[in-house]
């Protein structure tokens, strides 16, 4: 039995990795296994669990290698950055042939370290298992966690030393813009075009360069646009951590807003407010356009018929990410068809919002039920009767199916991991289970459905994750 690997990467873009096994780990102590995702893939770990999925032990067929990729980090563009900290153990496929990566991270340095130690600890790689798999229930293309293995290292972060740990995760590939980045900053034309056909293989059988720009636009667009009707900040949207498949991936000072503010920051790191809340399309638009200069060449022979190709695609992004945006706003809102006025009924609401710091999440689910807090309802006082005028006949069911009661709240996250880390796994299980299943009534489980109490500090994510 065990695991049947399919390792294309590393058979057909020699030049894109480096080949090397993940650290053993000493002590591997499985933390949580997502028996769900294993028996969906197919999988059968055979009880070795632990061993393959911290690097202790290679599963027979894998071929585990570091990935080369580069990217603009906050803006900055790096040459090489490349998996310091992670290793590709091998595609397998799933039951209905579908092609998944089965990718380690947390276990060990690479030659694309630099100046890191190659680990991880226990709190941000529970805390990437959990927000995958919120985002996964919520109906977001995402990488998911197969499981968390402590490692039985402790590994030094500025807390002091904590437990290691090591994350097991499947995506649809780890194909990044900055894998991209990474050829093209090399001038190497015959790796350029060996990643695109890959990528088109595996992504988009049948179409041009052009028609895989689209096809990530169109992905990116879709992506981003649900991110923001959910109140999710990814926190690092540097083009390493943009997917060619549109999958979200690399969880690190990810979180969900709470009170509704446009310019909402998490990450202690990103002292600009670069990935901002507001940001996100915007960073989006600027990511693709770094995707589309790495495709300049294949776009057309003639580098100003080119540029002018990728001009005229890159003038469609922000139209096509508001057109999805206007639909996951519509939906959340229930309202009947399309109207020319929907904009601007949106846009009113969200400035009450925003004026009275109303709660992102339960804002929508209360206007559902017609619960609105008493401040909000006087703030919508005219707005009111637009919106009634605009809903369908079910909008009441129709927004409970559209608008989470749940979502990983900032300061029960940081409980469950506190907790975790010290040895109790009870609250992260509770806690998994409540935004695993989102869109349920908060009928006793009222606590997962609430923002923080008003006298926590406002919440920060670090990047030392
Ligand atoms: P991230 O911000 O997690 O997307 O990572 C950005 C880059 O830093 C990637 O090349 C990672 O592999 C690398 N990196 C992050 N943490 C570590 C670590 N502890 N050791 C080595 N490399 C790391
Ligand atoms: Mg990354």
């Amino acid at each position: 039995m065990g695991i049947r690997f399919d390792n294309s990467y590393a058979r057909d873009l020699p030049g894109a990795y480096l080949r090397l096994n993940p650290a053993v780990a000493p002590a591997p102590e499985l933390l949580i296994l997502n028996d769900g995702l294993a028996a969906g893939l197919g999988l059968a770990l055979d009880g070795h669990a632990a061993e393959w999925l911290s690097g202790a032990a290679v599963p027979p067929g894998a071929d585990p290698i570091a990935m080369a990729y580069a990217g603009h980090q906050f803006g900055g563009f790096s040459p090489q950055l490349g998996d310091g900290r992670a290793h590709l153990l091998g595609e397998i496929r799933g039951p209905d042939g579908r092609r998944w990566d089965l990718h380690l991270k947390g276990s060990g340095r690479t030659p694309f370290s630099r100046g890191g130690d190659g680990k991880a600890a226990v709190g941000p790689m529970l805390r990437e298992y959990l927000m995958g798999e919120a985002m996964h229930a919520l109906g977001v293309p995402t990488t998911r966690a197969l499981a968390v293995v402590a490692t039985g290292e402790r590994v030094l972060r500025e807390e002091g030393m904590l437990p290691g740990a090591v994350l097991a995760r499947v995506a649809a590939s780890h194909i990044r813009v900055g894998t991209y980045q990474f050829f093209a900053a090399r001038r190497d034309a015959a790796g350029l075009r060996a990643l695109l056909d890959y990528t088109i293989a595996r992504h988009d059988p049948g179409v041009d360069a052009l028609g895989l720009f689209d096809a990530v636009m169109a992905r990116q667009c879709r992506l981003i646009a649900q991110w923001m009707g959910l109140g999710f900040i990814h926190g690092v949207m540097n083009t390493d951590n943009m997917a060619m498949s549109g999958e979200t991936i690399d969880y690190g000072p990810c979180a969900f807003m709470d009170a509704y503010a446009p310019d909402t920051v998490f990450s202690s790191i990103d002292r600009q407010g670069r990935y901002s809340y507001a940001n996100q399309p915007l960073i989006l638009g600027w990511n693709l356009a770094r995707l589309a200069e790495t495709l300049l060449p294949f776009f057309d022979a003639d580098g100003e018929r080119a540029v002018a190709v990728a001009n005229d695609r890159l003038d469609r992004i922000a139209p096509q990410y508001q057109a999805e945006w206007l639909a996951v706003m519509r939906r959340k809102l229930a309202l009947e068809g399309e109207d020319a006025g929907d904009q601007a009924l949106i846009d009113d609401l969200l400035a009450a919002m925003e004026a009275v710091g109303a709660d992102w999440t339960l804002t929508f689910r209360r206007l559902g039920t017609a619960a609105l807090d008493a401040g909000l309802a006087a703030a919508l006082t005219h707005w009111m009767p637009r919106w009634q005028a605009r809903r369908r006949a079910d909008w009441s069911e129709a927004m409970t199916r559209a608008n989470p009661a749940i979502i990983p709240r900032n300061h029960l996250v940081e409980q469950a991991l506190t907790a975790a880390t010290s040895g109790d796994m009870t609250p992260f299980h509770a806690l998994l289970a409540a935004v695993t299943d989102p869109f349920a009534t908060l009928a006793g489980r009222e606590k997962y459905g609430m923002p923080a109490p008003d006298d926590l500090p406002p919440h920060v994510t670090y990047c030392g994750t």
